[in-house]
């Protein structure tokens, strides 16, 4: 039987892993593309048997070659926490923006339709409470997370152009923070800081008073989502994410009394241009692709917990990408 072909870059991340998973369920053929600078192929493990999957170590940024059709791209690859902009800005901004072209160039060239991931960062510190589509953002290009921001915001924009000068399918995914199984332990991202900390006994590090704001989507109902918005005809952005918002603090306190630890919360000095509120606003979604998540954060944690206590030791304690160690 000959499948429909996907190509998936950013494959062996936490966003794309769980996509590729869900592409194989749908009875798809998927090419997984990724350069591992920040992937795991232990992501995609499981997937390396499949006849139904291939890989490509390939760095997007460069010319990306993929013999035979493709019906569907969806392009994931990017670094995508605030350590690793600081880390790697260089190639963050290119494969966003050197990377978008090739994918977009690829898609004209294969007749495929493309959905970009881009972020509720193009919103900056924003302005505007719950964050709308419409709302065009409050975003500083030259501060540490500008390299991360302005590439995407870049790359819904070269997005929107071949849409309008080459007529390719385009869709455009905001993704609000999401977790789950196969974050990075050690990426710095405020969900894994808090459970590796309760594991290794230290103290939590909040950052500030701990009143800033996130709404966190789990990462099944997030796939959801971005299945159902590929599908749909629409091609301006819309919002997945889980509107439940909930303060820092108080997501601290619920990872201590879900691990048991009898820590505390400490307090370290805010980054510069942390966004002081987010949630997203989803009407759209759910006019437009009948979406809404379903995962409650209690539920979610449940698994992500469960996930990151089943690895092993040396991992919990792997100090590479650690901020204060
Ligand atoms: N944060 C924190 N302690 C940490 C890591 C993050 O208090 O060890 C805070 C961070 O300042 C931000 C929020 O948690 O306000 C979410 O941070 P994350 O890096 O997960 O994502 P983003 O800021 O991109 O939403």
């Amino acid at each position: 039987m000959s499948r429909e072909r996907v190509l998936i870059t950013g494959a062996a991340g936490f966003l794309g892993s769980h996509l590729c998973d869900k592409f194989i369920k749908e009875g798809y053929h998927v090419i997984g593309m990724d350069n591992l600078v920040t992937g795991d192929l232990r992501n995609i493990e499981h997937l390396m048997k499949l006849e139904q999957f291939e890989f490509y170590h390939h760095d997007v940024s460069k010319f990306v070659h993929v013999p035979g059709d493709i019906k569907y791209i969806l392009h994931f690859a990017s670094p995508a926490s605030p350590i690793d902009y600081l880390k790697i800005p260089i190639q963050t901004l290119k494969v966003s923006s050197l990377g978008t072209h090739n994918i977009l160039g690829l898609a004209r060239a294969k007749k495929a339709r493309v959905l970009v991931a881009s972020t509720s960062e193009v919103y900056g510190d924003p302005l505007v409470h719950p964050q709308t589509e419409d709302y065009w953002g409050n975003v500083n290009p030259v501060g540490p997370r500008g390299c991360y921001d302005e590439a995407k915001r870049f790359m819904e924009a070269i997005t929107m152009a071949y849409h309008n000068v080459h007529h390719i399918e385009t869709r455009i995914v905001r993704i609000f923070n999401t977790y789950g199984p196969r974050m990075r332990l050690n990426d710095g991202r405020v969900l894994p800081a808090f459970i590796g900390q309760a594991l290794r006994g230290e103290d939590l590090t909040m950052f500030g008073d701990g009143s800033q704001t996130r709404s966190f989507c789990y990462v099944d109902d997030l796939v959801e989502g971005i299945y159902r918005l590929l599908l749909s005809n629409y091609h301006l952005p819309v919002n997945i994410g889980n509107p439940s918002e909930i303060t820092i603090k108080e997501f601290g306190d619920e990872i201590l009394k879900l691990t048991g630890a009898n820590q505390k919360l400490i307090s370290l000095p805010l980054p510069a241009d942390d966004p002081k509120q987010r949630k997203p606003d989803i009407t759209k979604a759910k006019e437009i692709l009948g979406w809404e998540p379903k995962v409650s954060r209690a539920e979610g944690l449940k698994i992500t917990y469960a996930y990151f206590k089943s690895l092993p030791n040396e991992e919990l304690f792997k100090t590479e990408h650690r901020q204060f160690s």
